[in-house]
């Protein structure tokens, strides 16, 4: 079943007019003015699978990479670049409770979703990227879980908040390597329910992977047999 999508995000149009995430001035439905816009937009090409830059390949193309040894994951639809503004917008976000960006932001996203499910099928289901109690009680909320929340709106399919659980509370990743990531992240997360065969994992920013790479690994294991990443930000 293919979705009209356009109609879909834009039917609340007139109500959802803002200022703009960034700078605080008018801005369009999308929650961004021109100028912001087009500094948080993506430029240049992505692998379709892991969404790494493809710098010279043709369009369209998965990169090398995924075609060596491809991650557990299908697709990687990201609505930005995590560079300067969106990384500071993403710290405010998470560390300031400046809550208006993930509004904007998962617009963002829902932009490139429509492009992407023109003509195939979305994911039976949203499933957030967990936080661990922990981090959760010292947080106070879990970004992904708002993305995924504005998203199952919009998009009208439903979100599975409790699926899946992080069971082991892994230290800050921002500055390790990426085998360290991964190190931290064996045996991170379970799967409470059995899930549909198609999903969308939703984080807020992916850097290597490892946190998808092994939320997915648990979430194959449940009856899930395509895997969607949906994030605000990939480095
Ligand atoms: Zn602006
Ligand atoms: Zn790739």
């Amino acid at each position: 079943m293919v979705y009209n999508l356009f109609s879909i995000v834009r039917k609340n149009n007139p109500q959802d007019s803002v200022n703009c995430s960034l700078c605080g001035l008018g801005s369009d439905y999308s929650g961004f003015c021109d100028p912001c816009l087009s500094a948080v937009q993506r430029q240049g090409q992505y692998c379709q699978q892991c969404g790494n830059s493809l710098g010279k390949q043709p369009i369209g193309a998965v990169c090398g990479q995924c075609l060596k040894k491809p991650p557990r994951y299908q697709a990687l639809i990201a609505a930005t670049h995590y560079e300067f503004p969106v990384n500071h917008a993403i710290s405010e976000m998470k560390f300031e409770k400046q809550l208006h960006h993930i509004r904007s932001f998962s617009n963002l996203l829902l932009d490139e979703l429509i492009t992407y499910y023109q003509d195939i099928p979305l994911p039976q289901a949203i499933v957030p990227i967990p936080l661990h109690s922990n981090r959760l009680r010292e947080r106070g909320f879990n970004q992904s879980q708002l993305i995924a929340k504005h998203l199952t709106r919009k998009l009208e399919i439903p979100m599975l908040e409790d699926a899946l659980l992080r069971i082991k509370d892994t230290p800050h990743q921002i500055g390790l390597k990426a085998i360290e990531r991964r190190k931290n992240l064996k045996r991170a997360f379970s799967v409470k329910q059995e899930l549909p065969k198609h999903i969308a994992l939703v984080d807020d920013v992916v850097t290597t992977g490892s946190t998808i790479q092994e939320a997915s690994k648990q979430c194959l294991k449940h009856g899930v047999d395509r895997i969607d990443v949906w994030c605000l930000a990939k480095t």
